[in-house]
């Protein structure tokens, strides 16, 4: 099996949950059961990111966690979503592409400020993963974060099955400069991903934060994170109210321009958050030879 960091440019897959909205997943509606009840719909969204380019499929599990499962009623059906997840996943790769797990915010604060302990969360994440790890994931990644606390117990449990993870927080724009809901830097951010056993550190979505913001945030990570790949998933855009729902409207090329000076950066893993496309990922693949 070819190993996640072999090549020197890896790219990721685009927006998931956007597309799926696109073919009739409603808001607040839980994903994850789209994986059961809509898997051809899933199928065919990873299969087009693995025809525009992609190295690695991320699975459709965010949401996945006890947890978060159990705010929907679905704590009984924990395996069969994260299993379907990854095999939807797999499906479409048909070997051509790795998968990575995805796994996502538990929804809740550690405890002091909510009610989740730091053992409660590490066994929640730990079970995700080895659902995960036993339907054949290539690696983990851990996104969406805004607390470096949560970060570090997640990545922590999903380091137990010996496979690479990487680990992505959420900025948003502020008076201090960039940092997660938690008033986290990125420097601060990228660090205790490191100490916890992240492979790679970076950003991921981010509704205030254009490309320029996001060359901003992949060197500040990149120089306070040594010698670790720098992973950056960037929105289409800001979201621009729609009706009912949102549309962005990023040009795909200009992402492909971004995503080269970010390279030049030193930013070595690529891929798109909430309203990327497979076009705007083709665009992407395009400039780094497959
Ligand atoms: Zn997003």
């Amino acid at each position: 099996m070819s190993y996640l960091f072999d090549r020197e440019i890896l790219v990721l897959d685009g927006a998931m949950g956007t597309q799926l909205m696109q073919k009739g997943l409603q808001a607040g509606h839980p994903s994850i059961l789209w994986n059961v009840t809509h898997a051809a719909d899933v199928i065919a969204v990873h299969t087009a990111y693995r025809d525009a380019g992609s190295h690695c499929l991320i699975t459709n599990s965010f949401g996945g966690s006890r947890l978060m499962l159990q705010r929907h009623g679905l704590e009984d059906r924990m395996v069969d979503l994260n299993v379907a997840a990854v095999q939807n996943a797999k499906e479409a790769a048909s070997g051509r592409c790795m998968v990575l797990g995805d796994i996502g915010p538990c929804g809740d604060f550690l405890d002091p400020l909510g009610d989740i302990t730091e053992e409660q969360l590490y066994q929640d994440v730990k079970l995700q993963a080895s659902i995960m790890k036993d339907a054949g994931v290539n690696g983990f990644i851990v996104e969406t974060m805004a607390d470096p606390g949560e970060m570090m117990v997640s990545v922590s449990a999903a380091k137990e099955f010996g496979l690479p993870v990487l680990a992505s927080f959420t900025f948003e724009v502020s008076p201090r400069g960039f940092q997660t809901m938690m008033g986290t830097l990125p420097g601060i951010a990228a660090k205790a991903a490191i100490e916890a056993g992240a492979d790679a550190v970076g950003a991921n979505c981010g509704t205030s934060l254009d490309l320029n913001a996001y060359l901003e945030i992949g060197s500040l990570m990149k120089e306070k994170s040594g010698y670790h790949q720098v992973l950056l998933q960037p929105n289409a855009g800001a979201p621009i109210q729609d009706g009912d729902g949102y549309r962005y409207d990023m040009d795909p090329s200009q992402f492909a321009k971004w995503a080269r000076l970010a390279r030049a950066e030193g930013v070595t893993i690529f891929g798109g958050c909430c309203g990327t496309t497979p076009i705007h990922l083709a665009a992407l693949a395009g400039n780094f030879a497959r």
